[in-house]
């Protein structure tokens, strides 16, 4: 049965977002956007209902259909994107955790990824590198183990990362067997006030002004054995098929993390493109140009006709993308798919917003620009649209295209 209604759940948690987002997010974005700052304040209003925190992750993940997270994430990045992700930034370290954890690391380490209404807390997923960025397989972070003190010491240095250097917790993907290249991989917990760990440069952005981004560099980081996720048992029962073998088959930790956010992705980058799409089509009924509306000129008629089409192809790609991830899997690279198209479609969809508005649109005074910037990141990270090209092509095909 194919059923695109939402159930009255999805429909609270929708309108419950869209508030926050209109109400609070949206006023602050053109603020934070300047500052280039964190906006704690704004973190700390979303976790004291309760959007951000654990508990929401959690119910979101307990919805069987899948589609609770991104209708709250298109809600949430509709209001904006950099403040948006400075509120979801930490979901992809607790998502790094509840997927390859075990049931007491995701216990005890995902609620630590963001406090609570009184001590916020973040998370960080760290596992790009300065020269490792789409070729995950290639990390030169090392961890080694040191036997006699049952600890794991890091060294190396990871770039890009979103809440890095100022997160407590940090997930750090490390080569364990770095000659087994993405199959000598493991994740693990950085506690917080760990020793060794510090903050290289933060990295002054084209857009997502908001949320921060910055190296991290661990030096001599040592952490207990028990934050090795997953547990040493069953990384050592990988490592020895993937050296009988070659490889085990199974997949790299960062890049099954990535696989089931993709839809999440698409759906921060939705948000962006509707919100782009509602405020030129407002604007086109609006301004005037030789006698009539603009929209009165099929030019600009037929573009917004095309954006709201790309829009909800986008949509139901998402949707599609996050139902088979609770449903029976992904067969053609689907959850690439949805990211691969929402995030091309939030640039052009932004663009074309900017040409509705003339000369107005170029400007910050109105916030389509600021649209358009925070749109691009969502080609880049999480893998980038030609990566995403890349995993579906493999899919379709079953060949190792490089
Ligand atoms: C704002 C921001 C936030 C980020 N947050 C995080 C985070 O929290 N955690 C984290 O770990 N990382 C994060 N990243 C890193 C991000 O995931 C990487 O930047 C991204 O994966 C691309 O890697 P790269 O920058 O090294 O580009 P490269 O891998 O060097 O790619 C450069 C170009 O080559 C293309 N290319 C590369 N390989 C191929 C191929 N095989 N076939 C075709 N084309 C190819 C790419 O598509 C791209 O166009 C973030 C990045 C930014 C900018």
């Amino acid at each position: 049965m194919v059923d695109f209604a939402l159930n009255e759940d999805q429909l609270q948690i929708q309108k419950w977002v869209h508030d926050f987002a209109e109400n609070v997010v949206r006023p602050a974005g053109h603020e934070w956007d300047e500052r280039e700052e964190m906006p704690m304040p704004i973190v700390q209003e979303a976790a004291s209902i309760g959007l951000y925190g654990w508990e929401f992750l959690l119910n979101t993940m307990q919805d069987p259909t899948g589609l609770t997270l991104p209708v709250a994430v298109e809600e949430l990045f509709w209001g904006d994107a950099g403040i948006g992700m400075a509120i979801m930034g930490s979901s992809l370290a607790a998502a790094g955790i509840a997927g390859i954890g075990t049931p007491e690391q995701v216990m005890e380490w995902v609620p630590q990824c963001y406090g609570d209404a009184n001590h916020v807390q973040l998370g960080a997923f760290c596992v790009s590198e300065p020269d490792a960025g789409s070729d995950v397989s290639s990390l030169r972070t090392r961890a080694v183990y040191d036997e006699a003190n049952d600890e794991w010491v890091i060294n190396g240095t990871k770039a890009w990362i979103t809440n890095g250097g100022i997160a407590d917790i940090h997930v750090v993907v490390c080569a364990v067997a770095p000659e087994l290249k993405g199959r000598g991989q493991a994740s693990f917990i950085v506690p917080p006030q760990t020793k060794g760990v510090s903050i290289g440069q933060k990295y002054k952005k084209h857009g997502i002004r908001a949320s921060h981004t910055a190296e991290v560099v661990f030096d001599d980081v040592r952490v207990p054995g028990r934050c090795l996720l997953g547990g040493k048992e069953k990384l050592d029962a990988k490592l020895a098929r993937a050296k009988e073998m070659g490889h085990t088959g199974e997949k790299q930790p960062a890049m099954s993390t990535f696989e089931t956010t993709r839809p999440t992705v698409g759906a921060q980058a939705l948000g962006i493109a509707r919100a782009a799409y509602e405020f030129a089509l407002e604007y086109a009924k609006e301004r005037k140009t030789f006698g009539k509306p603009i929209i009165m000129h099929q030019a600009i008629a037929f573009k917004l006709a095309n954006m709201i089409t790309e829009i909800d192809a986008a949509r139901l790609l998402i949707w599609r993308a996050a139902w088979l991830g609770k449903n029976g899997g992904f067969r053609n690279g689907e959850g690439s798919m949805s990211k691969y198209k929402a995030s091309e479609v939030a640039v052009r969809a932004t663009e074309d917003a900017i040409q509705i508005l003339g000369g107005y649109g170029y400007t910050r005074e109105y916030p389509v620009e600021r649209w358009h910037r925070d749109a691009k990141i969502h080609t880049i990270f999480e893998g980038t649209s030609e990566i995403q090209q890349l995993v579906i092509a493999r899919n379709i095909s079953g060949m190792r295209i490089e």
